[in-house]
């Protein structure tokens, strides 16, 4: 890997699948070009270049179908993505004040998972359960039927990757940011209609190169299903980061003493499917592990737990199809990560990032992902940054 961009940007790896990944495994590639192979792909897959395996289609990719939608290839966690505020505070007004209380504030105020902590908060979420419920009203969907406690998940965390962070970017501004998304209810609804997209092909005796690689067809009952749920699942996803950050900016207030006054708010889906124009055709898009990337458009893209997080907007790149990557990407497996990276390893790592000590996150160690500067000059024609923030307290799900 030489790191030089033009080395690389785009690759056409298929017909019909562009790279922009200079890091990329075998095995990762391969998946790519077989999704990109399905007869109903237009105009091409773009891989982005925190590319890596997935259940059924890569992590990294955004996938354009016509007439069709692979429910593999939104990912298991409908909504999934990102919120970031700029507040008006600076370095020197968090300067002495305790980051240990305010990282224990938030892991009080946003629990990981329904339960009884989140029942005793839950009032806070009312007109945003209201809202959801109201949704699936009107499209006759009854998301009690996935997750019985599905109102209790709303502003949860989720555990993995999922963080909420405190931040500062190079002008010493402090940036509240989060990553979570649809939780049980969603994931129950992606594997649901995974299950009936499998059913659908089997009956038509289609052959398929990964099982998970199934398609609902436009125009069947089937299809109009996952439609509204998976878009109900997007809302409940964005619903629940926007609870959590509510409940974010309270902690951090009570620390300043006053109220965030936000000068700009950033909130971008990665896992999520819209109906797009590219290349002439309106196509069904989904962006599984990559944000949308229009010109001028803000986007979220962050590093890891030790690492630097980015705040840009999109260049509109065609051939990208006007996306861009969603972070970093793992490269090592949690397991391997796990035999690879010890605690004191990973307290070297965060030196100056308040976070909770634990062996639970070594395979969250900045080591098991890609490099993100690598990440960032592949995605040179993407994403201009506009923001490069370093975190001060780190929350991991
Ligand atoms: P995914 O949505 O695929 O689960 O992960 C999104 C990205 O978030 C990862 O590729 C990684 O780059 C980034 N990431 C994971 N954990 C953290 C964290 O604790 N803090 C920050 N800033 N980024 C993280
Ligand atoms: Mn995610
Ligand atoms: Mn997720």
């Amino acid at each position: 890997m030489s790191g030089r961009k033009e080395d690389v940007v785009p690759e056409k790896i298929a017909p019909k699948a562009l790279s922009w990944a200079s890091v990329l495994e075998e095995k990762t590639r391969a998946q790519a070009v077989q999704t990109a192979g399905m007869p109903f792909i237009h105009p091409h897959l773009a891989l982005m270049p925190d590319a890596h395996l997935g259940k059924g289609a890569t992590v990294g990719s955004v996938i354009p179908t016509d007439r069709a939608i692979i429910p593999a290839a939104v990912g298991v966690d409908i909504g999934c993505g990102m919120d970031a505020v700029r507040t008006q505070w600076t370095a020197e007004d968090l300067a002495g004040r305790d980051l240990r209380a305010l990282r224990t504030g938030i892991e009080r105020a946003v629990p990981l998972s329904a339960g009884k902590d989140n029942r005793r908060l839950i009032d806070s979420a009312a007109a945003r359960v209201e809202q959801l419920e109201r949704l699936a009203g009107e499209h006759q969907l009854d998301p009690a039927r996935y997750a019985a406690n599905w109102t209790l998940q709303l502003g949860s965390l989720g555990s993995g990757n999922h963080f909420i962070e405190v931040s500062l970017d190079t002008d010493d501004r402090v940036w509240l940011f989060l990553h979570s998304g649809s939780r049980g209810v969603g994931n129950k609804i992606a594997s649901q209609h995974i299950a009936v997209a499998q059913e659908q092909c089997r009956r038509q005796r289609v052959e398929l190169p990964d099982r998970d690689l199934a398609y609902l067809v436009e125009g069947t009952a089937e299809f109009d299903a996952y439609l509204r749920e998976l878009r109900w699942a997007q809302e409940f996803a964005r619903l629940n980061r926007a609870e959590m950050m509510d409940r974010v900016r309270q902690q951090i207030a009570r620390l300043m003493g006053a109220e965030v006054e936000a000068e700009l708010e950033v909130s971008c889906h990665h896992n999520y499917t819209e109906q797009e124009e590219h290349f002439g055709r309106r196509v069904w898009l989904s962006r599984k592990g990559a944000i949308s990337a229009r010109k001028g458009e803000w986007g979220l893209i962050p590093g890891s737990m030790g690492t630097r997080s980015y705040v840009v907007r999109g260049k509109g790149n065609r051939d990208s199809l006007c996306s861009a990557p969603h972070g970093a990407g793992r490269m090592h497996s949690r397991s391997a990560a796990r035999k690879r990276f010890t605690q004191q390893q990973l307290r070297e790592a965060m030196a100056g990032i308040e976070y909770r000590d634990t062996d639970a996150f070594l395979d969250e160690h900045p080591g098991a992902y890609k490099d993100i500067d690598q990440v960032m000059v592949d995605a040179a024609d993407l994403v201009e940054v506009v923001h490069e923030l370093r975190q001060v307290v780190n929350v991991k799900g």
